[in-house]
């Protein structure tokens, strides 16, 4: 049989089979996947091919074949063995959520997390959310956010999850897609997910709740069906993706507006830093292209903690 991993424990994962039945699965045997060291070997998202045991009564899987991802999102875990954990697999897009203020999201945030997306191959949406509570400052603010990354070809939308504004334009994007929801927490992840799917109560919320940062939470990601054709994956306490490792020399190709220059740059491998002739700084310096991602992209090129910017911060 075939089916799609929706939930995954670690010792055990429930599968929903094309013929729309869920049965609990476990692993035989080794899982190995080509270039990654991972502690799961089978995350949410991931298609999978399993036979069915009957035991008594009970009827349970055992995953036998990973189906090839079309991407997947991994988290490097903090001790030495450098392992990774798998968060999620195949999923269409990443709604970005960001709020001007109450918390303010960086510019240096966003800009580390679209190279994340990029780099996973996912689709990203920016959804700025709490549009109601905005005053002229901030609403400015967020119309000098979507013209520059409107421009570099992201779509771009206003809500407001408590008044139920737009929440219409996020399930028309969601319509026949695997979606999942991420931004700091107080951004208004879950009060955007019960907005589009009132009887759907995520742990996004517990966890911002509990105020458990620093404590050793372990959290499973879940993949849920909607009521409209669509599914979400629920990734509790996670907040960004970090950047994966990327070489100083492609950095670049994954800020799309500096890729769409870099045949235009006299050396071929150029990092758009010192080297002359360069179109990426010709294109800054008469402002086609945005400072505040420059800034960004200096920042991760030289392998910066995250400093905090807005847009509108002098340099
Ligand atoms: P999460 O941590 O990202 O899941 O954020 P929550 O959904 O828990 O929301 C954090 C706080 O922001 C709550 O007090 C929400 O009521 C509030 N909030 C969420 N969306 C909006 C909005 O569109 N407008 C306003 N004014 N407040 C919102
Ligand atoms: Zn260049």
């Amino acid at each position: 049989m075939t089916g799609i991993v929706y939930k995954s424990t670690g010792s055990w994962y429930q599968v929903k089979s094309t013929e729309g039945d869920f049965y609990k699965c476990r692993i035989k045997g080794k899982f190995r996947i080509k270039g990654i060291k991972s502690t799961n070997p089978i995350a949410v998202g991931d298609n999978v091919v399993f036979d069915i045991e009957k035991k008594g009564d009970e009827e349970t899987g055992v995953i036998k074949k990973i189906l090839d991802r079309d991407n997947f999102i991994v988290r490097k875990s903090v001790n030495l063995s450098k392992q990774t954990h798998i968060i999620a697999a195949n999923v269409d897009q990443v709604f970005l959520l960001i709020t001007i203020n109450n918390p303010p999201t960086f510019t240096t945030f966003i800009d580390r997390f679209l190279v994340s997306t990029r780099a996973y191959r996912i689709d990203t949406v920016l959804v700025f959310n709490k549009i109601d509570s905005y005053e002229i400052e901030e609403r400015a603010e967020i119309l000098y956010l979507k013209d520059i990354y409107q421009a570099i070809g992201y779509t771009c939308i206003e809500v407001s999850a408590t008044e139920n504004k737009n929440v219409d334009q996020v399930k028309e994007l969601m319509l026949g897609k695997t979606s999942m929801f991420v931004g700091h927490s107080g951004v208004g992840k879950s009060t955007l997910v019960n907005a589009v799917e009132p009887t759907l109560d995520l742990k996004t919320k517990e966890i911002s709740d509990q105020h458990s940062q620093g404590k050793h939470t372990t959290t499973f990601a879940e993949m849920f069906d909607l009521s409209f054709n669509a599914k979400i994956i629920d990734t509790p306490g996670i907040k960004g993706f970090g950047v994966v490792d990327i070489d100083k020399y492609e950095l670049g190709d994954y800020f799309p507006e500096f890729f769409a220059l870099k045949q235009d740059c006299k050396f071929n491998n150029c990092i758009h830093t010192k080297e002359p002739q360069c179109a990426v700084k010709d294109a800054l310096e008469n402002e086609e292209i945005s400072w505040s991602r420059y800034k960004s992209y200096l920042q991760i090129l030289n392998g910066e903690e995250e400093k905090e910017h807005f847009r509108t911060d002098v340099w």
